[in-house]
């Protein structure tokens, strides 16, 4: 007695495997156009090295509304 699939088995792996990689190609093109959850907007970015992580970026109180990066430590105006 074997474990070896039979050739009826290995046609529909076969095919499941190509449905999900279709499936996963799908997810990830959806995927590669979202920004993360808590971003800002791409103009707002760390001009230094382009932390867009709201969490990471520290809004400085003062009149020119800038903004540190916590990332590169740089210092900045969103959007400027
Ligand atoms: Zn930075």
């Amino acid at each position: 007695m074997s474990n070896e699939p039979t050739r009826d088995q290995i046609e529909d792996l076969k095919a499941n495997l190509a449905y999900h990689e279709h499936q996963a190609a799908l997810i990830r093109k959806r995927l590669a156009g979202v920004p993360a959850a808590n971003g800002v907007a791409k103009g707002d970015a760390c001009p230094e090295c382009g932390e867009r992580d709201a969490d990471r970026l520290e809004q400085l109180n003062d009149e020119d509304g800038q903004v540190r990066c916590l990332r590169c430590d740089f210092i900045y105006i969103p959007g400027g």
